[in-house]
């Protein structure tokens, strides 16, 4: 696969150029190392790929703000779409509504979904989450028939393995 001319120019042009940083008199080290490492922390790069382009997320079930890879993220949801197509079945939004109102506690928990302490992201305004019972990395499929609705905390231990 070939890399998009956008994260190459991104690359190469990372490092800033500071021409006259030699010329600075001393006094102005303080400063100047304070300046480095910030640009060290921004340059701080993921593990696994080795680039440095982070996003910002808030954990739905701690509130914590945690960094993220962008290409890594992209990379999972493409092999999660792929999972997806090649694990075959697919629902419609009209059945995962049905299933949705045909239950009105999570099946894990026990807890109404009322009684589940409200998201700390306020993006996320539903305690119930979709959940394929089977997960797709385990080639569980997208069909109904793997489709629970599941509140968000005990979709968060599942996928921790617990
Ligand atoms: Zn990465
Ligand atoms: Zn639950």
């Amino acid at each position: 696969m070939q890399s998009p001319p956008s994260l190459l120019s991104w690359r190469s042009g990372a490092l800033p150029t500071r021409p006259n940083q030699s010329l600075q008199p001393t006094r102005g080290s303080a400063s100047t190392s304070g300046i480095e490492m910030e640009f060290l922390l921004d340059q701080k790069r993921c593990s696994k790929c080795g680039l440095s382009q982070f996003g910002f997320w808030t954990s739905s079930s701690s509130g914590r703000v945690a960094r993220y890879c962008v290409p890594c993220r992209n990379a999972r949801r493409e092999t999660y779409n792929d999972r997806k197509i090649q694990n075959g079945g697919s629902h419609t939004r009209a059945q995962w509504l049905a299933k949705l109102a045909a239950c009105d506690k999570c099946p894990r928990c026990d807890r109404a979904w009322s009684e589940v302490p409200p998201r700390p992201n306020k993006r996320y305004r539903n305690t119930w989450t979709k959940d394929h019972i089977i997960p797709l990395f385990r080639g569980g499929s997208d069909d109904i028939s793997n489709i629970q609705p599941l509140c968000y905390q005990c979709q968060f231990r599942k996928n921790a393995g617990a």
